[in-house]
């Protein structure tokens, strides 16, 4: 891994700036996690705000050109997932920018229908439909602005939060930097979405910035797409001729030592290059630029190979590039609860859950619940986590941070943040119940055992 240099120091100028602004919530990040939260604490009468470095929202799942949400529905055809991830799904549906299967066909095994989607990764596992969507980028970025509008909060893109304003152990707002300058906003509650928990680690929050060097989380990517495919011809070449495919396949792997797969969008003619760069960190200046600079070197010979010798991708061309480079895992919370590998294996419950999922892993698994406590630092007041960054160790984080996830999770916090104002108290002292509740009228689905929570079960 490289280290960045530092040569010598100075000290910075202690300055004064100008505080903009007051709300009820701020949000920092405007990604699966942030929207969830920012958008729930709005509609629970928060006066909010959100920050986003980038001059779109989404995240990943939009400027990282990760488009498909997956692993929605279990087995049993029952779809865990809803809430504000459904509803990106059903505004997209309106404008055809999603495909994925039926919702009444989860859990069917008719062999017409598996034949239909065995193609589409994620849609057909242990030999039943799921529910995982594939998206256009450009159409989402339309509809979380829409989303964000109408839900009245204040937004604030081109602006990157840079740290947590404290009083002693309390949050009290953010600093940002932004073409302006730096200036700050305040808070009664900050949630920290940013992915790598950049206002956690300066709020004197613990975490844990360890990542498994071999897990898919520890691993980098710039996401590119190819135009002018044939998906459906080259899946005919693919079942075909298996050998040839991972022949291909792996001199594509050597050409810059890490691992590319094509994948399918909601087209025919396009399809996202996924890629998973290894040994580099995300909060490292020197391995994020040579992971830009190396992976475009890599997919120039990727394109040149697959359109010589692969069907399908005969004239294809690079449609465009991420621009957000593709980050899986860093700094991870010190929460109240630290989810763990045991905990998904076994599908542990809690008095506290906030949203439950299939498990990614492919063989029949209980489901995951998160609770409530792995969005709550300890110590730290004012201040929530939601997202990748939230409190687990690094091989349960490598299973449960994905989109749908992140979503949940900040849907759950903004919603928490909104009732803990109201009330008149911490967020480490929500009502847990009410919290339920408020997420089950706000269509979110949880696990039955949650209605019969004992009125004592606070985080603390
Ligand atoms: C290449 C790749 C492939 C993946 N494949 C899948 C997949 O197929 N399906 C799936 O569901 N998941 C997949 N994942 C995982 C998933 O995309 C992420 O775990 C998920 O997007 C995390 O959501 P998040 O909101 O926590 O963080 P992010 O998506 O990283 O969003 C964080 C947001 O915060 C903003 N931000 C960051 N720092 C600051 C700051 N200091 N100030 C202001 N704004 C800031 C960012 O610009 C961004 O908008 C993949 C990830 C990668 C990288």
């Amino acid at each position: 891994m490289t280290q960045i240099s530092t040569v010598n120091r100075i000290s910075e100028q202690a300055r004064e700036i100008d505080i903009i602004r007051s709300a009820d919530v701020v949000v920092v990040g405007g990604g699966p996690a942030g929207i969830g939260a920012a958008v729930a604490a709005a509609r629970a009468g928060a006066d909010t705000v959100l920050i986003e470095r980038y001059g779109h929202l989404g995240g990943m799942a939009t400027g990282g050109l990760v488009i498909l949400i997956p692993h929605m529905s279990g087995d049993d055809g029952k779809q865990q997932i809803m809430g504000i991830s459904q509803e990106w799904i059903d505004r997209l549906d309106v404008l055809g920018g999603a495909i994925h299967p039926d919702r009444k066909d989860l859990g069917s095994r008719d062999r017409a229908l598996i034949e239909k989607w065995k193609d589409y990764f994620s849609c057909v596992v242990n030999d039943r439909i799921r529910q995982s969507v594939y998206l256009d980028p450009e159409l989402l970025k339309c509809v979380l602005n829409d989303m964000v509008e109408e839900s009245g909060l204040k937004l604030y893109l081109h602006t990157w939060g840079c740290r947590a304003v404290t009083e002693g152990v309390t949050v009290k707002g953010v600093i940002f930097e932004s073409k302006q300058g730096r200036q700050a906003i305040m808070g009664k509650v900050v949630i920290d979405a940013t992915g790598d928990g950049d206002i956690m680690a300066t709020a004197g929050a613990g975490f844990d910035g360890g990542v498994d060097g071999e897990s898919r989380s520890a691993m980098l990517a710039v996401v590119f797409r190819l135009g002018n495919v044939d998906f459906k011809k080259f899946c005919e070449f693919r079942g075909a001729h298996p050998e040839q495919w991972k022949d291909v396949t792996t001199r594509i792997h050597a050409l810059g030592n890490f691992r590319l797969l094509p994948f399918p969008t909601n087209r025919n003619d396009v399809m996202w290059v996924n890629n998973w760069v290894p040994g580099r960190s995300c909060l490292n200046v020197d391995d994020l630029t040579w992971t830009e600079v190396n992976v475009r070197k890599v997919m120039r010979e990727m394109r040149r190979i697959l359109a010589a010798e692969i069907p399908g991708f005969e004239d294809c061309f690079i449609l465009d590039t991420a621009s957000q480079l593709g980050t899986r895992g860093s700094r991870r919370l010190t929460g109240e609860y630290q989810v763990t590998l045991k905990d998904v294996g076994a599908g542990k419950t809690h008095p506290d859950t906030i949203t439950w999922f299939p498990s990614l892993q492919l063989e029949e698994k209980p489901l995951i619940h998160i609770p409530y406590r792995s969005l709550v630092p300890q110590k730290i007041e004012g201040l929530l986590v939601a997202g990748r960054c939230y409190s687990s160790d690094a091989p349960a984080n490598n299973l449960t941070n994905l989109i749908p996830h992140c979503v949940a999770m900040g849907e759950a916090a903004g919603a928490a943040a909104a009732l803990a104002i109201d009330a008149g108290v911490s967020v480490r002292k929500v009502d847990i119940p009410a919290l339920q509740t408020h997420l089950r009228r706000a269509g979110v689905s949880l696990p039955d055992s949650v209605s019969a929570v004992p009125e004592s079960a606070e985080v603390s």
